[in-house]
């Protein structure tokens, strides 16, 4: 019925510019870890856009914040969003991306005034990077139910504060409650973070599921020795079992093949001095697999491989698990409805997985979901570099309105 309307690109690239403002990096990208003042910042301008839409604003006492256009009917609201939390070196678009195509598609209804049968909610989640707090999708995991609120509360961050202290610091808790939400149907615009779109010529991936992810941190207790008078046989190296480690990771990833990819990303030693052994080690180990009995394979490998190092090496052993997820299949009639929208507006599409975390993966526990991809250019993402042509940003947000329209109608 209103297949032929369409966002205002412009007016989307504004928002996404003013947004990137908060938190800028020098040389461009822009720094708004979860729960800081930037992302205050970032948060409260958000909001005053969806009050701007005429949007009933509710956060809940996750720090989730949701924009409610009411529908002609009551009921539960076809939902949209993203995050506006980033990494350290984040860039303008990730998860920036779905929360403004959200309420770019809502000024057009405005416009046009369209009122949906269904109620339509635009939604930011809190702490989606993971990147200051593990786990990753944290808020919209507590709004899901699958964490309790008192355990988010409590996660220590990198800087040693909880998220709780964080949240009061910055006003960040509403009242809604969460666990158990009421929803009609999810969809996320999101830039791939990959290379698989644009290296085919596509400009919209119809998202068929999202990888299962497995982090874990290891710490690596030996005993520090002089590095010229200690014989090869007589140490208990940290530092070795750690780097043994990290290339091991490598070569699993390599020898499983297929989907799996698999990263040491944070990496420490001590006392990191050139004549000493080393006697702590601690890093990190992220691990990716779309296979469910993969992904359990190759953390098999890999607790296989350390334990027995380390005990040879004499070295104790401990290990944290930060985050685990299993692969989250989306629904095939949401997939399809989003591959119909991009045809129906004339725009290439292929389904594909996605390869990173998103608050998606979580909203598929309550209910149909899918996910709206466009190329990121070199497939570069979590780096200022990140870019996503203008084109591809109106077309994505083209396919949210179009679905989003489907859905609530
Ligand atoms: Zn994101």
């Amino acid at each position: 019925m209103h297949d032929t309307l369409r966002i205002n690109g412009d007016r989307l690239r504004q928002r996404l510019s003013e947004l990137g403002n908060i938190g800028a990096l020098p040389g461009g990208g822009v720094c708004r870890l979860a729960l800081t003042d930037e992302d205050r910042q970032g948060r409260d301008t958000v909001m005053n856009w969806m009050r701007e839409l005429g949007l009933d604003v509710t956060v809940d006492v996750m720090g989730n914040v949701f924009g409610i256009r009411p529908g002609s009917a009551e009921g539960p609201p076809v939902m949209t969003g993203s995050h506006i939390d980033t990494v350290r070196t984040g860039g303008l678009y990730d998860g920036s991306l779905g929360v403004l195509s959200g309420l770019e598609a809502i000024e057009t209804l405005n416009d046009a005034g369209i009122t949906t049968r269904r109620p339509l909610c635009v939604a930011f989640f809190n702490n989606e990077e993971g990147a200051r707090f593990a786990p990753d999708m944290m808020g919209s995991l507590v709004y899901v139910g699958g964490m309790s609120l008192e355990e988010a509360m409590a996660t220590e961050g990198i800087d040693g504060k909880t998220v709780g202290e964080c949240m009061q610091a910055i006003g960040a808790q509403g009242d809604a409650p969460v666990g158990n939400p009421d929803v009609h149907a999810f969809v996320e615009i999101h830039v791939e973070q990959g290379p698989v779109l644009e290296e085919s010529g596509i400009t919209i991936g119809a998202v068929e599921k999202v990888q299962g992810i497995s982090w874990t941190e290891f710490t690596l207790t030996g005993t520090s020795n002089h590095a010229g008078t200690t014989p090869m046989r007589l140490r208990h190296d940290a530092g070795y079992v750690a780097m043994a480690t990290a290339s091991f990771v490598r070569d699993l990833a390599t020898r499983l093949g297929g989907d799996q990819v698999a990263t040491v990303g944070a990496f420490e030693i001590g006392p990191n001095l050139v004549n000493v052994v080393p006697n702590h080690a601690r890093f990190t180990v992220d691990l990716r697999n779309t296979d469910s009995d993969r992904l359990q394979q190759a953390e098999w490998q890999l607790h296989e491989f350390i334990t027995q190092l380390a005990e040879r090496e004499g070295v104790t052993l401990e290990r944290r698990q930060l985050a685990r997820f299993e692969p989250v299949p989306f629904d095939p009639a949401m997939v399809d409805r989003v591959e119909a929208a991009a045809r129906t507006q004339g725009l290439s599409v292929m389904r594909m997985p996605s390869g990173a975390g998103h608050d998606a993966q979580m909203l598929a526990r309550v209910c149909p979901t899918s996910m709206i991809f466009v190329p990121s250019v070199d497939g570069i993402s979590h780096n200022i570099e990140e870019y996503t042509a203008p084109d591809d940003l109106e077309a994505g947000a083209n396919v949210l309105l179009q679905v989003l329209l489907d859905l609530a109608a």
